[in-house]
């Protein structure tokens, strides 16, 4: 059983040898509070509960950081745990120590239902912590550290949920805080749990190599120091065997066992100056073979976390490839330490002020502008550099590539949501859609039912795969229905040529029995394919010409089975429609019930779903989409063929003060004109006035103006519009 001696020795001595500037006498005061707070508790071990305090001040000492940090861990479990308060310690130990184990304990205390959830909460307490006071977060995982360390009395359940929460959240942030040395030993412990079988096999494979691994360590050593010191390079090296959860990462990425395995061994080399660092490369570059593509320069380019080396990976007469790593010792601590190696070169100045975290904070957030590419070669080891967690309104957690927008967002949630997308807000604020997010970011995609899809200009702004493929779908499903409109044109021809009525393929029995012949689950697939080009309509039409024919001659005999078309939603009569549609050669061609256009007025086309292009009036209501550009591939232009002088219905309004005969003055200026009058209605509005709804065959627009202006004439008539419906 560990003794209460043993710990504050131990944390004595990590203080002496990394934080002198400690004061010992608040330490004390501290340690005595603690100690006194949790008199009747006990570790799981039977252990007396102050020498985890101790031992997690021990390990904050060891990382370097200053007096209210180490007083934060030795206090950390005592508002949680005790009946101690933020008062109290604020009254004791100063407002910044409170502070710090206040935020400790929420950290600790938010309340769990599923693994899931508890994942993303913490994650988010932490980011949230970590932007007030990064020394919460700091303690905060040397606290994971020591659990981590003891774990073998936890349950075997705990044991591979807490491992999991390790993996998952703490050692990814002790590597995002540049803490090299804290990450390793998170990972590997928690591997322990969580694949023991492949923990143990490395493990056995290195102990069963350990006497060639040192003397081969050993021997390189020798010959770089030999070869530096012959040149004048002061240096320190030393040799490891990489660690266990690097080599298990390795194994499975590359599907290889530890023998195959390239790499196992790094030497690190620190010297005393930048221009030493490079000195010595080129010194490992002559003795050894270049392994190439392994040279990494993270000193002209340090990596997010602050990390910088030199980096180069070559092989000896052995036939061992090793790595090096060549770094000064300012580097080496800033490795080793990470963010904590801040308070080893600001003791004694005072910390915890708003514009010396800024860098940190800088740190954790703008991972996506440096060195991006560097990370897709270095076997994506950095769980958080290449990627930004940001949230749903409702808390949950969604991972997309750095650099990504709410575009990219969207579609990480359902395409559908993508392709209904009209806008954003990011931390509750309208944002716009090439706003990169940040990790922590609440992101809220405000859709409608009526939006317009996306445009191809989000192609350039997202950044994953994701929501390119998928906006990319969305694109080629509408060119789908231009296909299905060339296919649907060219096969209804071939039926006119055979004299079948098209709506027989609207019987239900007969659908069935054609789509199975033609092998199509749907007539749009097919005209969808006829439209692409994947099969003519002639040769559609041979493998059900039979078919056909026989339905045909008996829906002559029940023509009343035959649906009958509303007028203006038929397609016109006459073979020849009056309309080019631009780029396409033949199609439906529908005029619209609400503007009934005739020639001559300015007039957009709208592809439909089965019923090909509806033209509109440009300055019909319905036609505004045309303008915009997010619909640029529904809308197409279209115009007039030259006039061969069918008529079009068409729909004007009049409205006039009401007298007998009036109706009777209208229908005669129409046939004055010889127009072909299909409907009049009329209703009585206030003040004895009335409106009548006119609907006739013009042939162009100077005709309509013609029937407009005699209309007008009439007396009592004081307006007459073109109808919208
Ligand atoms: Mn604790």
């Amino acid at each position: 059983m560990e003794t209460f001696q043993q710990h504050y020795d131990a944390m004595t001595r990590a203080i002496a040898r990394f934080t002198p500037y400690v004061d010992m006498g608040l330490v004390d005061k501290a340690v005595e509070y603690a100690a006194e707070k949790h008199k009747d508790q006990k570790r799981r071990d039977g252990s007396p509960y102050i020498i985890h305090p101790l031992a997690v001040a021990e390990i904050v000492a060891e990382i370097g950081l200053d007096t209210d940090a180490i007083l934060g861990a030795l206090l950390h479990d005592c508002i949680e745990d005790t009946d101690s308060t933020y008062e109290e310690i604020a009254s004791r130990f100063g407002q910044t120590v409170a502070e710090l184990v206040e935020g400790v304990t929420k950290l600790t205390r938010v309340e769990y239902s599923t693994l899931e959830e508890q994942q993303v909460e913490n994650l988010r307490k932490m980011f949230m912590a970590m932007s007030k006071d990064i020394r919460v977060v700091l303690i905060k995982i040397c606290d994971r550290l020591h659990n981590t360390r003891t774990m073998e009395y936890q349950s075997p359940e705990k044991q591979v949920s807490k491992s999991r929460e390790t993996m998952d959240i703490y050692a990814p942030l002790a590597h995002r805080l540049g803490m090299q040395k804290i990450k390793w030993e998170l990972e590997d412990t928690s591997l322990r749990y969580l694949d023991p079988e492949g923990y143990n096999e490395i493990m056995a494979y290195l102990e069963l190599h350990k006497q060639e691994a040192d003397a081969f360590m050993e021997h390189i050593q020798a010959r770089i120091t030999e070869r530096l010191t012959s040149v004048g390079i002061h240096c320190r090296i030393n040799g490891r065997v990489k660690h266990v959860y690097s080599i298990y990462r390795k194994m499975k990425a590359q599907n290889k066992t530890i023998d195959e395995l390239y790499d196992l061994y790094a030497f690190r080399v620190i010297v005393d100056s930048i221009p030493d660092c490079y000195n010595v490369l080129g010194h490992i570059h002559e003795m050894f073979n270049l392994v190439p593509g392994r040279f990494k320069d993270y000193i002209s380019t340090p990596k997010p976390n602050m990390y910088q080396s030199l980096h180069t990976t070559v092989i000896g007469k052995e036939g061992i490839p090793f790595e090096v790593q060549i770094r000064t010792q300012e580097m080496h601590e800033t490795a080793e330490y990470g963010v904590a190696a801040h308070w080893k070169y600001k003791q004694g100045i005072e910390t915890g002020n708003e514009k010396e975290f800024e860098w940190i904070r800088r740190l954790l957030e703008d991972q996506q502008e440096t060195d991006a590419e560097d990370y897709i070669h270095t076997l994506k080891i950095d769980m958080f550099d290449d990627e930004v967690f940001v949230f749903t309104p409702k808390g949950k957690v969604i991972s997309l590539p750095a650099g990504s927008t709410p575009i990219d967002f969207a579609y990480a949630i359902h395409s559908g949501v993508g392709n209904t997308m009209i806008g954003a807000k990011v931390n509750n604020r309208i944002a716009s859609y090439d706003l990169k997010l940040k990790n922590g970011d609440i992101v809220e995609i405000l859709t409608s039912k009526t939006a317009k899809g996306p445009s191809r200009d989000w192609l350039n702004i997202c950044q994953s795969n994701q929501a390119r493929s998928k906006i990319k779908q969305w694109f080629k499903k509408e060119k789908r229905e231009e296909n299905i409109i060339r296919g649907k044109a060219s096969f209804e021809g071939e039926l006119r040529r055979m004299n079948v009525s098209a709506s027989l393929l609207q019987d239900e029995e007969l659908l069935p029995v054609l789509l199975r012949k033609l092998s199509f689950d749907s007539m749009d697939d097919m005209y969808a394919a006829i439209g692409y080009g994947g099969l003519t309509a002639v040769k559609a039409i041979g493998k059900i010409r039979e078919d056909l024919l026989k339905a045909s001659r008996t829906a002559v005999k029940e023509p009343d089975k035959l649906p009958e078309a509303a007028p203006a939603s038929k397609p016109s009569r006459h073979k020849d429609s009056g309309v080019v549609v631009q780029d396409i050669d033949s199609c439906m061609i529908k005029f619209s019930r609400c503007c009934t256009p005739v020639p001559g007025d300015d007039i957009v086309g709208f592809i439909t779903k089965g019923y090909g292009v509806s033209i509109h009036r440009r300055d019909c209501p319905n036609a505004k989409g045309a303008a915009d550009p997010a619909q640029a591939g529904r809308w197409v232009p279209v115009r007039w063929s030259s006039a061969d002088g069918q008529p079009f219905a068409t729909t004007l309004e009049v409205h006039a003060q009401d007298r007998d005969g009036l109706l009777l003055d209208i229908a005669a200026a129409l046939t004055s004109l010889q127009l072909r009058i299909r409907e009049i209605t009329g209703r009585d509005l206030p003040d004895a006035r009335c409106q009548f709804t006119v609907t006739f065959e013009v042939r162009d627009l100077s005709q309509l103006a013609a029937v407009s202006n005699r209309i007008r004439a009439i007396p009592d008539v004081y307006s007459v519009r073109r109808g919208h419906s």
